[in-house]
Formats: C-alpha cells, structure tokens, sequence
C-alpha cells in the first residue's frame, strides 16, 4: 500500500480530495496541515476512523518538519493543496502568501528531490509523483473573449496568483533540474460543499438566508469559469494517475458566469428552496425577495476582469468532464449549506469570516 501526502487537505478542496481519494483508490492518505484560519478539523470528521488515513499537523514552509514527515512516511506521492489562497487576504498581509505558497512549495520539492535521490533508482523516480495544484488566476485577465490553454504566459496580477505562479515555476524546475516527476493543475473557480464563507458563492448563500446584504464587488462584471470541486478531484485524480510528469492541465468546465450572474442565480434557487416569504430573517431585513439585499460594494483593487480556460488537454488526454451543469451543482451546494448549520456556525464561531478584506477603504 503506497502512502499519499496530502497538504492542506482540512481546507475546502483538500478534505474533498481526501474523501475521494479514500473512497476511490486502494492508497494510504496522509493529511499535512498547518491548520491555519482556512484548515478545519470539522472538514475530516468523516474520515477521521477511516483505517488508511492519518493526520499530521505540520507547516509546509518548516523544513525540519516536512523532513520529518517525509522519513516517517515515505510518500509515493505529493498532492500539494496548502496555500494561503483568498485575494483579499493577499492584499492586506502578502508576507504569508509568498512564506506558505512559494517557499513551502519549495520545502516540499527539495524534501521530495531527497526522497527520491536517496531511494535511488528509476523505479522510485517512475512511481513518485508531485501535483501542484494550481490556479487559472496565475494566467492573468482576459478580455471578453478566449481562453488560456497551457501554452498561455503566466501574467499574475495579485500576490495570492504570483505566489501561485512562482510555485508552479518551481515544480517545472525541480522536474526539468532534478528529475522531480512534477505535475500542476490549473483548476478555475471552485465552489462546492465545506467551502469558507469568506468566498462568494457560500458568503452570498450565508448572507442571504440571514437577510443580509450580498456584497457585488464593482458592477459585478467580472467573469469566472465555476468548477464543482467533485469535478475539480476527480481531475487531480486523474492527473495523478495517469498524467505526464512535466505537464500541466488546465481544468474548467467552461460555466462562464459574471459575479451578478452567480448571485441572481443563488436569489433564483433559494426562492425555491427557502422561500422569502417564508424566511424570518428578511423580515426582519424589511425586504420581500432575496434579491433585493443585492449590494454594490467598492471594488478589489487589481481585480482581475475575465478567467476562462480551455481544459481540451484533460478532457482528450485523460478523458475528464464535470459530471453535471453549473445549476444543478449550485443546487446541490445551496442545500449543502442548509443542511448544514453546525459547520457554518463553527467555522464561523470567531466571526472574522465575513468581513471585508483587501478594500481601499479598508
Ligand atoms: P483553503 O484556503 O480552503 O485551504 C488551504 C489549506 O492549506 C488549509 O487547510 C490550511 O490550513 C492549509 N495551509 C495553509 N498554510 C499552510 C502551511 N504553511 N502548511 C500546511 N498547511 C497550510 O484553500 P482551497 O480553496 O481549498 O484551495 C486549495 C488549493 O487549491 C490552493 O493551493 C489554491 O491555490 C488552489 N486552488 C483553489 C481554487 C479555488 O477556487 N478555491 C481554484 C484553483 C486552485
């Protein structure tokens, strides 16, 4: 039985990465995890007794500890989820970005470049893989129309996506200079079940239901290509499995919608699911539909207009596609949410999640 790490796998996509990683392959998972604001124990509780899973609290950027890690566990392979990964945060204190995102990559490469170096054979550099996962947000902004493929320049515009980009660079070096067996995902917009509030698909859900204003960044223009993040694991796994060290793979499920589009749709269903009429809360907010606590709020600065990206690659050479629309999952996501109250109100108990981060205003 060969051992996965996972980092970062008790945030939102990790621990369902680790779920379907458990359910769907033979593999040990081993959970790294700084448990930062972002990490939740809450996240693992399904599998907490699971017999192949193990919880290791750990700093990726620590490099005695993640060469600690590395000797117990000697990994076949690397899922590097850890990141400090909200825009808005990067704008108030980038220093954590470039720390986890850059150097804990790197942290993680060079205890991987040792791993195999000292196993010493072909065998173990065949076997072993790196993912890093990363983001459409390091290919830049787009205009109104195109995609980026994997040729696409890397044109970062925030700290959060240039830290991204520089971890990318890395895993391309590491596999180039060393013989690392690197791959990087480019995953869009993720949205699903155990996703922090402080984002806008589960901020707006969240706000709404307790009748309050639903925050639209600017004139809500800016477009993002949604991915369900079971869409966005089944993909890694993939890439795990049978992707080429050297690649990467952009994964998008090609759901362009504006922010006003994602947050009319939220309104949309949740007059179905939970009708305002119905709803004490926007009663008391003095309104009749959820629509009405939309809210132009001021812009992010360096907000990036358009993400898009042409996922071809993943879906001809490793036969990837979302397994439903973007409606049906922003349904299923919206019941998530109203399903589960005691996750909401425990990620949420030191009531710093929904605060307007990364303003000028600010
Ligand atoms: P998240 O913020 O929900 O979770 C991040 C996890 O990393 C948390 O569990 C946190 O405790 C852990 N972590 C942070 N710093 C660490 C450190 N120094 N050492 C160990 N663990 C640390 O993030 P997410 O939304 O699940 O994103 C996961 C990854 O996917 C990130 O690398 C992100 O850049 C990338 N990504 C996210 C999206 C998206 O839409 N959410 C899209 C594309 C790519």
């Amino acid at each position: 039985m060969s051992t996965w790490l996972v980092t970062g796998g008790a945030g939102f996509i990790g621990c369902n990465f680790v779920r379907a990683a458990l359910d769907s392959t033979p593999h040990r998972v081993v959970v790294v995890d700084k448990l930062t604001y972002a990490g939740r124990t809450e996240n693992l509780e399904a599998v907490a007794s699971h017999p192949r899973y193990a919880f290791i609290r750990a700093d990726i950027a620590d490099r005695a500890a993640v060469a600690a890690v590395f000797d117990a566990e000697q990994p076949s392979a690397v899922v590097n989820f850890a990141a400090e990964s909200h825009v808005d945060r990067s704008i108030d204190g980038p220093a954590a970005f470039v720390q986890t995102n850059i150097v804990g990559a790197f942290e993680l490469l060079e205890a991987s470049r040792e791993l195999l170096a000292r196993s010493g054979g072909e065998r173990a550099r065949r076997d072993f893989r790196f993912v890093q996962i990363s983001s459409d947000e390091v290919y830049g902004s787009l205009g109104a129309t195109g995609a980026f493929d994997e040729a696409s320049p890397l044109r970062p515009s925030s700290v959060y996506s240039a830290s991204k980009a520089a971890a990318e660079h890395l895993v391309r070096a590491y596999c180039a200079t060393f013989g690392v067996p690197g791959i990087v995902t480019n995953g869009s917009n993720n949205f699903g079940p155990h996703q922090l509030p402080e984002k806008l698909i589960p901020l707006t859900i969240l706000n709404a239901i307790e009748g309050k204003p639903l925050p639209i960044y600017g004139d809500g223009g800016n477009v993002r290509d949604w991915l369900y993040v079971a869409d966005q694991c089944d993909a890694i796994l993939r890439i795990l499995e049978h992707g080429r060290p050297g690649e990467k793979y952009n994964v998008g499920a090609g759901n362009e919608r504006t922010n006003l589009e994602v947050v009319d749709a939220i309104c949309d269903e949740l007059e179905r699911a939970l009708p305002a009429a119905r709803n004490a809360a926007l009663g008391h907010a003095g309104v009749t539909r959820y629509a009405e606590l939309k809210q132009f709020v001021i812009d992010r600065p360096g907000h990036d207009r358009r993400y898009a990206v042409d996922a071809t690659k993943i879906r001809r050479e490793l036969g990837w596609r979302p397994k439903l629309g973007f409606e049906a999952r922003l349904r299923e996501t919206i019941r998530w949410y109203l399903d589960n109250p005691r996750w909401c109100a425990s990620v949420e108990s030191d009531g710093s999640q929904r605060v307007r981060r990364g303003s000028p205003a600010a």
